[in-house]
């Protein structure tokens, strides 16, 4: 009953038809997603476990499975 005129102007938030320039990582254990990377960034990801001598370039938490993944940036 209330014509919506006025309130459409305000309505552009929308961000369509930008393009999403990152790719998920996964954790390689749950595959749940845990960081992004850029487009032109090719990383590895290894589940550290305890004494794991695996060298990696950063180190972060999956929030679900709890696992410490070690990161590598390759390229
Ligand atoms: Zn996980």
């Amino acid at each position: 009953m209330i014509p919506s005129v006025g309130s459409e102007t305000n309505k552009k938030k929308k961000s369509r038809g930008h393009k999403y320039q990152r790719k998920r990582l996964r954790c390689p254990k749950c595959e749940y997603r845990i960081i992004d990377e850029g487009i032109n960034t090719t990383s590895l990801l290894h589940v550290m476990e305890e004494g794991d001598s695996w060298d990696a370039d950063y180190y972060t938490k999956c929030h679900n499975c709890k696992s410490e993944i070690g990161l590598k940036k390759i390229e």
